[in-house]
């Protein structure tokens, strides 16, 4: 049957039209040769996801954001045309914790995208597009495909992964893993040439129309990535070229196609994630998480690094400050506490004060900033579940004495003093929480920490900290 939209086609190309309907729903496309096996993609992907995971911070599994990705991906690998769905293959949705707007898969199916490219996306449709760009690439099998072309099958599939990490994180990440040839390998794995990309584009488009998406949803992020891209968008354009009237070849397919009926409108689902990522702690660049694994004590903002010695030698807080900002706060920090951001929270703290105990990140001077979900929009019983948490968790503490009320970037806060002797520095040790309620039952906090012998040297700093925190929306 062909169905057309009312429009004022001429004849000609609704003719087109009818034909391209007739055959596969849209253009028809044809994967191209592939001396791998399906299970060498599956295998291939498997083991660079094992590295990613290790070497990427990423959303919890369990969180909303995940969550929510992992519902639009399900729905668009369902939607995947059936010449090129493999059952071998598994397509698994995770959320990096990176701020470029990018997202990458990988071959058999694992894929990555960034919070960076969820926060730029204007609607769930522009992210959907990239993700369906993504899923074609999988599906069309482009990573062994240019394996394939370069080398036959002479590609050792052993070891591989690591290299397709530092393909992902590139610069200095290829001193994570293997280095050498293999990169090479990593790179062509992962960076599309422009044949490919119209094929991704088009089997994209026709992903998207089966999913109920507009397929010139596509064609706007890439507008998007262009546009806001700036510093944080040149990632995913070098993986993948534009093979020239990219958005007009959109245009053209998705004037062949006909969208689902079962058209998702999930505006509000999307505002909200989009709303709760940008009020977490700002992210770091894949660069600087990639130059952080190679140097663990890299000035730039970093997950708790494995060899930091923890109970070392403290400077004194710098009477310089800097300003630290996300979507969600500003704040002025000393100049000597480097920045550790784990997923939820950003630590800052001088050097000799923070690194892992026991697979815990944990410090011993410094301050901590983040949000937690609370079960109640009370402040003051989230602020004591929130206490209680610290407390079990470091069960060196205790409360002293009651919550004081105070101010928190112009809203009502209250302020907890805990205190016990730190198994690290075998000294007492005083913990001074800060919580107000943000919007949508979140919980915000500040947590200050210094030994109690040195607590003066950290007045200053904490006092500026507290006072210079504004909240930017
Ligand atoms: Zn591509």
């Amino acid at each position: 049957m062909c169905r057309f939209r009312r429009s004022s086609l001429t004849p000609i190309v609704v003719l087109l039209f009818c034909t391209a309907l007739a055959v596969a729903q849209g253009t028809k496309i044809t994967a191209p040769k592939n001396n791998y096996k399906p299970a060498d993609d599956v295998q291939i992907g498997r083991e660079a996801a094992g590295e990613v995971s290790k070497e990427l911070p990423l959303l919890p599994e369990n969180g909303d954001a995940d969550g929510y990705v992992r519902r639009v991906g399900g729905i668009l690998a369902a939607a995947i045309p059936p010449e090129f769905q493999h059952s071998e293959f598994h397509y698994t949705f995770r959320v990096v914790n990176a701020s470029d707007i990018n997202a990458f898969a990988l071959p058999g199916g694992p894929m990555f995208v960034n919070r960076g490219m969820i926060e730029s996306a204007r609607t769930e449709g522009e992210m959907a597009g990239v993700m369906a760009h993504e899923i074609s690439h999988v599906a069309l099998r482009h990573g062994t495909a240019q394996a394939t072309k370069s080398q036959g099958a002479g590609v050792q599939l052993g070891a591989i992964g690591g290299a397709i990490l530092g393909a992902i994180i590139g610069g200095n990440a290829g001193d994570i893993v293997s280095q050498g040839t293999q990169l090479g390998v990593g790179a062509y794995l992962l960076k599309y040439s422009r044949e490919y990309e119209t094929q991704a584009d088009v089997l994209g488009s026709q992903i998207l129309a089966r999913a109920g998406y507009d397929p010139m949803d596509l064609a706007r992020m890439f507008e998007t990535i262009e546009k806001e891209g700036g510093s944080r968008g040149p990632e995913w354009l070098s993986s993948h070229p534009n093979p020239g009237n990219r958005q007009e070849r959109i245009a053209q397919e998705a004037r062949l196609l006909r969208v689902s009926s079962a058209r998702r409108n999930q505006s509000a689902e999307f505002s909200q994630i989009q709303s709760s990522l940008r009020r977490m702690p700002p992210a770091r660049t894949m660069a600087e998480i990639a130059s952080n694994n190679t140097r663990p004590n890299s000035d730039s903002g970093s997950r708790y690094p494995d060899d930091a010695r923890v109970g070392g030698r403290v400077e004194p807080p710098s009477n310089r400050y800097r300003t630290v900002q996300s979507d969600l706060f500003r704040m002025s920090v000393p100049e000597n506490w480097r920045q550790l951001g784990d997923n939820a929270s950003v630590t800052f703290a001088p050097d000799g004060a923070f690194g892992n105990q026991e697979g815990e990140s944990v410090f011993t001077h410094g301050a901590m900033v983040g949000i937690v979900e609370a079960s109640l929009s009370d402040l003051q019983t989230a602020s004591d579940q929130y206490v209680s948490g610290i407390l079990q968790g470091n069960n060196y503490l205790t409360a002293e004495g009651r919550y004081q009320q105070t101010r928190l970037g112009g809203r009502n806060a209250l302020a907890r003093r805990l205190s016990g002797t730190s198994r690290i520095t075998n000294q007492r040790e005083v913990v001074d929480v800060y919580t107000t309620m943000l919007n949508n039952r979140e919980l915000f906090y500040v947590v200050q920490v210094a030994p109690a012998n040195e607590r003066r040297q950290y007045t200053n700093a904490f006092n500026t900290m507290l006072q210079s925190l504004r909240f930017l929306n």
